[in-house]
């Protein structure tokens, strides 16, 4: 079952087993899948004398329960824990045998607080996006003993995920009912549990030179910035990693031919975390006030923040069309960025919804690349400038479609095949494709901002000056929230840099 790789890199792991860990077994039945579970748990189990496997009777069968000699909520994988899970499981037995696991006091204190759970995630064993969800909710209930995860591989179970109606995973259940799809972190799925980061916290924190409210490559810059200029740095986010965290190769960033997301939001966060910057995460900015001397920042669990002067990086988010396949095909077919998912779809079939300037340029920009391009655009008449109209009329492989609503994306476990409707004949139909970008814009995260004074232009972006500043004195802006022309990582991260030598200059003058 497992090479002699994996069973060396396993048995480093469990040498870090701090207490004894009992694998429960629950495979009953006389077939193939129970036979690789047994087998998988144990060569597991030989692999350290404090591994200790008994048979149990357990709700799914093949699966097998970890259980720590402390007191937990239940941790169950059903299936094999293989491909990009077998980290959850090694975690899980990690955990389980006292290694605590890396989440802050603030995150642990809202685990603890939690009211009592059973959560399912159903996986696929190939998902980038499921482990986080695993780990985050196997840590839940190695914290807090009233929360329960079962952790079903989809491939495994294929009646459940049918019965269940599972379209994409992670597809996570709480008490039997649907909760939950797509990436989560463990702070959004403590948001989405209801659970807020106590304001008492924040009762102690001191008057910021700076504050950076937002948590991707213009908010991390703008404090790698700050911190460095010496002055009392605080930033706070929803989340750290921004958009960025949802991409999972990146080409254009330089000095980094290839990297995935993730890991560049991790680096830049471990580098963010080594410099005197005081990091907030799990609360939201929900308004923000200038006086003459300082800027209030609220936010959203009655805490407030004060500082001399605020970095707005909120960013932005895609706008989504709201048609069936939208969201379970993110990252499979779906995407939105064609400087950077464009290469992606190399002498294939793609589509680009929205005939506006960014989806005529997205057009342009594919047609060079794709095999073809079929745009698709609601209205009687593309709404993009001349000029690109003209270029995209000169492209041989570009075919445009007015008048049609897309009613929804499909495929097996990929986009496939995209729906539409006529709208002057009314008649349904679908073209097939390997690719679909939806350029009907970004919305920037200004919402909260209402109120403020914070001038915005007529897109809810906010207006800056050279330097990063805004009309109002002492609040800045940066990277996607602002008007800055393009969206893109660099770009949000020079106007980080650039609103914190602002906010800095600004400190030099008038403090
Ligand atoms: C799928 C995808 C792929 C992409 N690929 C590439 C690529 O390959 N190359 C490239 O250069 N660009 C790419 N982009 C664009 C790039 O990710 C963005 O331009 C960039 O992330 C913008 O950075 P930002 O810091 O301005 O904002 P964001 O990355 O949007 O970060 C905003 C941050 O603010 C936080 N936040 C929001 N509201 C609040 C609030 N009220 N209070 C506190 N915090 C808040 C969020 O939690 C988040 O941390 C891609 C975008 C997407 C969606």
């Amino acid at each position: 079952m497992l090479d002699t790789n994996l069973k060396n890199q396993l048995a480093q792991y469990f040498d870090l087993l701090k207490t004894e860990v009992t694998i429960g077994l629950s495979a009953h039945h006389d077939d193939e899948n129970c036979k690789k579970v047994r087998d998988f748990v144990e060569e597991v189990a030989a692999l350290s004398d404090k591994i200790t496997l008994v048979e149990k009777e357990l709700s799914y069968s093949p699966s097998f329960e970890i259980k720590g000699s402390f007191d937990h909520g239940r941790i169950v994988f059903a299936g094999l824990p293989l491909g990009h899970e077998l980290a959850s499981f090694a975690l899980a037995m990690l955990q389980a045998g006292g290694v605590a696991p890396k989440i802050d006091a603030s995150d642990k204190k809202r685990i603890e607080g939690l009211a009592p759970a059973d959560f399912e995630t159903v996986v696929s064993l190939s998902c980038h996006n499921c482990p986080d969800v695993v780990q985050a909710l196997n840590i839940m209930a190695i914290v807090n003993p009233k929360v329960n995860h079962t952790m079903i591989d989809g491939g495994s179970f294929q009646d459940l995920a049918e019965s269940r109606d599972v379209l994409a995973v992670p597809a996570i259940f709480k008490d039997g009912d649907f909760f939950e799809g797509g990436k989560q972190s463990l702070s959004s799925l403590l948001e989405k549990l209801g659970s807020k980061v106590d304001k008492e916290e924040f009762k102690d924190k001191p008057l910021f030179d700076a504050l950076i409210v937002g948590g991707g490559p213009a908010a991390a810059t703008a404090a790698i910035y700050a911190a460095r200029k010496g002055i009392k740095t605080g930033l706070l986010a929803g989340e750290f990693g921004g958009q960025v965290k949802e991409t999972l190769s990146i080409e254009n960033i330089p000095g980094f031919k290839y990297t995935e997301g993730p890991d560049f939001m991790d680096q830049m966060q471990a580098q963010v975390t080594a410099l005197d910057v005081d990091i907030m995460t799990g609360v939201l900015a929900d308004g923000i006030h200038a006086t003459d001397k300082q800027v209030e920042v609220n936010l959203d669990n009655g805490a407030k923040l004060f500082s001399k002067t605020v970095i707005i990086a909120t960013g932005a988010r895609w706008r989504l069309i709201g048609i069936p396949g939208e969201t379970e095909f993110r990252n499979k077919g779906v995407a939105y960025c064609t400087h950077c998912d464009g290469p992606l779809y190399k002498g294939k079939d793609v589509a680009v919804i929205g005939g506006g300037n960014s989806g005529i340029e997205a057009a342009i920009d594919l047609a060079g690349l794709a095999k073809h391009v079929t745009v698709l655009e609601f209205l009687p008449d593309l709404k993009a400038d001349d000029a690109l109209l003209k270029k995209l009329k000169t492209l041989s492989n570009v075919t445009v479609i007015t008048n049609a609503q897309t009613t929804g994306l499909y495929g097996d476990g990929k986009v496939e095949r995209l729906a539409y409707t006529d709208r002057i004949s009314g008649k349904a139909e679908e073209i097939p494709i390997s690719g679909c970008f939806i350029q009907v814009g970004l919305v920037p995260n200004t919402e909260w901002l209402k109120d403020s004074g914070v001038e915005l232009s007529d897109r809810g972006e906010i207006l800056t000056a050279g330097d990063g500043s805004t009309n109002v004195e002492r609040i800045f802006a940066a990277g996607d929230v602002s008007d800055t022309l393009f969206k893109q990582i660099v770009i949000a991260a020079g106007s980080g840099a650039t609103a914190a030598l602002g906010a800095y200059n600004y400190l030099m003058v008038n403090e």
